[in-house]
């Protein structure tokens, strides 16, 4: 649990002071978790409370981090982070190499933006939630597609074209 942990990077310059604002992305260099925390913002912006958990480990401490997201007046967000768990290790080992972990595929949908989970769509911030993307030990690449509500709608107004 704690090794694979230790492979993420987690984002926690991103609630650094200087996160409020445009700057944001700025700190992200990930396309995949650029995409990811835009969308989350969205959802933010548009009056949700938002909190997922993300790894915050650095050399010789893992770290288990929670981002919290509260909309604020015009259009910012306050972000703060929190510490779930923590346990330092000491000095940093440089073992034999870690195994490369499996890439994560995420299905996005391209209209109203929520992800794919099994079988369901779900709203971003939960999808992540479940999925542990941001503790994950893996790297995660975005597709993008059509939930079934979006693609009803999109068949119809085709037809009503027509
Ligand atoms: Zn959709």
């Amino acid at each position: 649990m704690w090794d694979r942990a230790a492979l993420a990077s987690g984002a926690p310059e991103l609630c650094a002071a200087s996160a409020l604002g445009t700057s944001l992305w700025s700190h992200i260099g990930d396309a995949t978790t650029a995409e990811l925390y835009r969308l989350i913002l969205d959802r933010v912006r548009a009056g949700r409370l938002v909190n997922v958990p993300f790894d915050g480990s650095g050399p010789g401490v893992l770290r288990q981090m929670r981002l919290h997201l509260r909309p604020l007046p015009g259009g910012q967000v306050e972000c703060r982070s929190t510490v779930v768990r923590e346990h330092w290790q000491g000095t940093v080992r440089s073992s034999a190499p870690e195994p490369v972990p499996p890439l994560m595929r995420l299905t996005v949908c391209s209209w109203c933006g929520r992800m794919r989970v099994e079988t369901e769509w779900r709203d971003v911030e939960v999808a992540v939630t479940a999925l542990q993307v941001f503790t994950a030990a893996g790297p995660s690449v975005i597709s993008h597609g059509a939930c079934p509500a979006c693609a009803t709608r999109l068949i119809d107004d085709v037809h009503r074209r027509d």
